[in-house]
C-alpha cells in the first residue's frame, strides 16, 4: 500500500502569531524541500487562507488539506481537516458565529496581523474576527460539527498545558470521537501521531506521520488513525 508522508498541522500569516513568511508559494516549496505529499494548512478558527496555499500548491505533487485549528469553549485546540475547501469553509462559518468579532479590521490589527493572501502571497486583507480567542462551542460539538462535513478532528499538542486536550482536561473526556491525538509539544509519544504546528518555514515537516492508506483522502487517513497504521517521526 502506498505511503504518504503528511504534515497535517501548519499555519499561515492568517493566525497572529505565524511567521510573515508563512505565505503559500513558500509553504508549498517549504513542504516539497521536506518530501511531504501531504500537508494539512490552517490557522486558529480559520480557513481564510487554505484556497490561495491549495491554488499555490496545484502542480507542486503536494496535496492541500485544508482546515482549521478551532478552540473549544474548554480553551482545547482540534486540528479538523477536510478533503476539499467548501467543506472547511462550511465550518468556518459555524465558527464564526460562535467567535467574538472586532468592531473593525483596523482594531483587530492591534492583535496581530491576521493577513489574507492570494495564491502568491500578496495580502488581501485582514480577518476581522478574533481568531486567537475561543470559541463557545463545547469540543463535543465542534467534533460533530466538523464530522458532519466529511472532516477529521485530531486533538492538537495534547500534552501542551496552554491549549493542549490533557494538558488543559487531563483526560480525554469519554464519548469525545476524536480521529486521533497528536504529539506534542516535545519528542514523540507512542500511538500517537505527529505534526509540527509549524509558525515559521523552518519548522515544516520537523514532525510529521507517515500514512500507509489506499488514497489520501481524509477518509482513508482516518482509517489509518484508527487502527495504527501509521507512524510518527521527527525530521533532524
Ligand atoms: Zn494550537
Ligand atoms: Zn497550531
Amino acid at each position: 500500500m502506498p505511503l504518504w508522508r503528511a504534515d497535517l498541522h501548519v499555519h499561515t500569516t492568517l493566525s497572529g502569531c505565524a511567521e510573515a513568511e508563512m505565505i503559500p508559494p513558500l509553504l508549498i516549496a517549504r513542504c516539497q524541500e521536506q518530501g511531504l505529499a501531504i500537508v494539512g494548512v490552517l490557522d486558529h478558527n480559520s480557513a481564510g487562507n487554505c484556497q490561495a496555499v491549495i491554488e499555490a500548491a496545484e502542480g507542486s505533487g503536494v496535496t492541500v488539506k485544508p482546515g482549521l485549528e478551532v478552540e473549544s469553549r474548554e480553551t482545547v485546540h482540534l486540528v479538523c481537516l477536510f478533503d476539499v475547501i467548501e467543506q472547511a469553509l462550511d465550518l468556518q462559518q459555524v465558527v464564526y458565529e460562535h467567535l467574538a468579532r472586532f468592531p473593525s479590521a483596523g482594531a483587530a490589527r492591534s492583535f496581530g496581523m491576521q493577513m489574507l493572501l492570494s495564491k502568491e502571497g500578496e495580502l488581501v486583507g485582514y480577518e476581522d474576527h478574533a481568531l486567537f480567542a475561543a470559541t463557545d462551542l463545547p469540543a463535543a460539538a465542534v467534533v460533530e460539527e466538523a464530522r458532519g462535513r466529511g472532516g477529521m478532528v485530531v486533538g492538537a499538542h495534547v500534552e501542551r498545558r496552554a491549549h493542549g486536550l490533557l494538558g488543559v482536561l487531563g483526560f480525554v473526556p469519554e464519548g469525545l470521537d476524536l480521529d486521533g491525538l497528536e504529539a506534542g509539544p516535545r519528542g514523540l509519544t507512542d500511538g500517537r501521531m505527529a505534526s509540527s504546528d509549524a509558525h515559521r518555514l523552518a519548522e515544516i515537516g520537523s514532525r510529521y506521520t507517515v500514512f500507509e492508506a489506499e488514497t489520501a483522502a481524509i477518509a482513508d487517513l482516518r482509517e489509518c488513525l484508527r487502527v495504527g497504521r501509521f507512524r510518527a517521526g521527527m525530521a533532524l
